[in-house]
């Protein structure tokens, strides 16, 4: 039978003791019990293996069964899309308006429905927004794999002493393990995203689970050690430890890091001060990994789990690489050097900018995507995240617009739409209102695209929710659903977007692009619903100049009554979007929910601009 001597160091031989190592081999030759309690010793060794496995294996489990899912659903809509482009007829589009049997029951209890009544996107109090039941359902199961690998301990068979040092072994275990996954949520190019199909939120929700899941594994190592520690040698004899043993310093310094890391990362440092948060989240998590790494390097011999942290290491590094190297493609080129944004200051009173970015590249983005902007006149040191709202080729082909692959020349044209909040938005708002025509030209780097992985192109029938700058993620895909409608790439047959904003002004962000929308009758419509104006202010472009698909109301949309007269008209598959404020999220979702009662194929997709 193999041992391990667990935290041997040299001042502190008194604690040094035999533990069986679960995540050491056991060589069956040497394994082979002779007597009735090596027997049981030797059940106890594999079972605690067949725990390990269990519990690790878990998570690959659910990965697996979330990709089995994924790939189902993609091959259906797959299938779907070949089909109804190939076979435009109504009835070839009927035939996919009914969902798989069970699948509206799955989707109305499972995967859309929130953790707890109805509220999921909407910020409620401390928790900020709440996850889906699937959602909560994975956050359990990785939970339960934790608590379970650091808990499975040899408890009825060794004393306290040493099931407290299994434990400091496993928490420790445990902690290095989940800088792996900790790490990949945080990175932008995740290959699990496209993969999985899992969102930026989705990351964002999972990355802070893991993060609780590393403080307390970090708080029962150092809860282990301490309660050891201090009722051997007292407070000050273990002070004396961690200054003079490397291993146990650097220990302590990964622990104060770790906590404080957890304190600065609460949600009332991020609202106060967002760049705050970020730039010390990152300089005191890499402090965090650097003193793991230590930890376990000093210890005589150095720990197996060292290369669990530089393996995390190694990603945040890679992919830094990755951003930059993105970052660099897209913006710069060595004849026409950086990209040049120009930035107008939009009219109303709802303040807002539009960017327009030339690429130095020309590139397909897909719709739903979203990019890091830069820009070097106000805070050159920031980038921060925008949904591509329309995309302009600077060679456009009359047939497809996008497609301009053979002219070397070609580059592309993004635009974004940027609402006010109180730090980078709202200087550039300001330097751009202050500038003459309310306009100002600087260079900058687009860093880009991601996301966009939820294709509208195989439904017959796409109902798009956006609230105020959320316009910006459903435009992008009016765009490509009526560019697709021309070439005929899509499936669409009707495409509806409904834009809640608070006065009509709003219509300037977006008049250019509306206008050149172009589409035949009864395929597109563009309901507008203006909250706070009740009279449209004279010599607004809307007076006289209105696209016949588009109208202007006052007041709030009836969410579930819009939703529910789009079921009656489905055509073939639907898929339902909303990008806004969490209240029109949770209304929309809710709709959805209800209308599965039709057992039709009705797929909801969120996205939001929040963390
Ligand atoms: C995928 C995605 C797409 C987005 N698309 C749009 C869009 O099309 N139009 C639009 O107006 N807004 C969009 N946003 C929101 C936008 O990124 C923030 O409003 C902007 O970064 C605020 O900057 P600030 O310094 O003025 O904000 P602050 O007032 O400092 O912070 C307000 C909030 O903005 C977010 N934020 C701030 N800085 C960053 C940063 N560096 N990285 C990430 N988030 C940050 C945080 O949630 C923060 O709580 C999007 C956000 C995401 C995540």
């Amino acid at each position: 039978m193999e041992w391990t001597c667990s935290h041997q160091y040299p001042h502190d031989m008194s604690s040094t003791m035999m533990v069986p190592s679960a995540t050491m081999p056991v060589t069956m030759a040497q394994a082979t019990p002779k007597t009735p309690a090596e027997l049981a010793r030797h059940r106890q060794i594999i079972l605690l293996m067949l725990g390990d496995a269990f519990l690790w294996y878990g998570l690959f489990y659910v990965a697996i069964l979330m990709l089995v899912f994924h790939g189902v659903s993609s091959g259906r809509r797959y299938l779907r899309h070949r089909a109804t482009i190939a076979e435009t007829a109504p009835e070839n589009h009927q035939r996919w308006m009914s969902a798989i049997p069970g699948t509206p029951l799955l989707k109305k209890h499972l995967l859309y429905a929130p953790f707890w009544a109805r509220k999921r996107a909407e910020k409620s109090g401390w928790f900020g927004s709440l996850p889906t039941r699937m959602q909560t359902l994975v956050i359990i199961i990785y939970v339960a794999c934790n608590v379970g690998y650091i808990s499975h301990l040899d408890w009825a068979h060794i004393e306290t002493r040493t099931a407290r040092m299994q434990l400091l072994g496993r928490s420790g275990c445990a902690m290095t393990a989940n800088f792996i996954p900790l790490i990949l949520l945080t990175t932008r190019n995740n290959p699990l995203e496209p993969i999985l199909s899992i969102g930026h939120d989705t990351h964002v929700l999972m990355h802070r689970w893991v993060g609780r899941l590393i403080l307390l594994n970090l708080l029962v190592h150092v809860g282990c050690w301490t309660v050891g520690h201090v009722t051997d040698e007292g407070w000050h004899g273990a002070m004396g430890l961690i200054l003079s043993v490397p291993f146990l310093g650097a220990g302590f310094i990964g622990f104060t890091t770790g906590v404080v890391l957890f304190l600065t990362s609460l949600q009332v440092i991020r609202r106060w001060k967002y760049e705050v948060f970020l730039n010390l989240h990152i300089v005191l998590g890499v402090g965090f990994l650097l003193a793991g790494a230590a930890h376990c390097y000093f210890h005589p011999p150095p720990m197996p789990q060292l290369w669990f942290i530089v393996a995390a290491l190694a990603v945040f590094v890679v992919e830094r690489i990755c951003r930059y190297l993105r970052q660099l493609y897209c913006s710069w080129s060595f004849s026409a050097g950086a990209s040049t944004a120009i930035v107008e200051a939009l009219p109303g009173t709802t303040k807002a900018c539009k960017i327009t970015m030339q690429l130095r590249q020309h590139m397909r983005l897909r719709p739903g995507t979203h990019a890091y902007i830069r820009l070097e006149a106000v805070e050159p040191w920031a980038s921060h995240p925008f949904s591509i709202a329309w995309v302009t080729p600077s060679v456009p082909d009359p047939l497809d617009p996008e497609k301009h692959d053979d002219d070397p020349k070609a580059t592309t044209a993004v635009s974004f739409i940027i609402g006010v909040e109180n730090g980078f938005t709202r200087k550039l708002y300001a330097k751009a209102n202050a500038s003459p025509d309310a306009q100002f030209t600087t260079r900058g780097s687009f860093e880009g695209p991601y996301g966009g992985h939820h294709s509208l192109a195989s439904y017959g029938h796409v109902v798009l929710f956006a609230g105020a700058t959320g316009i910006c993620h459903q435009l992008r895909y009016v765009q490509a659903l009526v560019q697709g409608q021309r070439t005929g790439a899509v499936s669409a047959q009707r495409v509806v977007l409904v834009w809640i904003i608070r006065e009509c002004h709003a219509l300037y962000w977006v008049r250019s692009w509306i206008h050149s929308l172009n589409c035949p009758p009864g395929f597109l419509e563009i309901k507008v619903f203006v909250t706070r104006d009740r009279v449209v202010p004279q010599g607004m472009w809307i007076n006289h100049d209105l696209p016949r698909f588009v109208t202007v109301m006052s007041g709030r949309p009836g969410v579930d009554v819009l939703v529910d007269t789009e079921v009656q008209e489905q055509v073939g598959a639907m898929c339902v979007g909303v990008c806004g404020p969490g209240a029109l999220a949770d209304d929309v979702r809710a709709a959805v929910r209800e209308a599965q009662g039709t057992g039709r194929e009705i797929d909801f997709v969120e996205e939001s601009f929040g963390w």
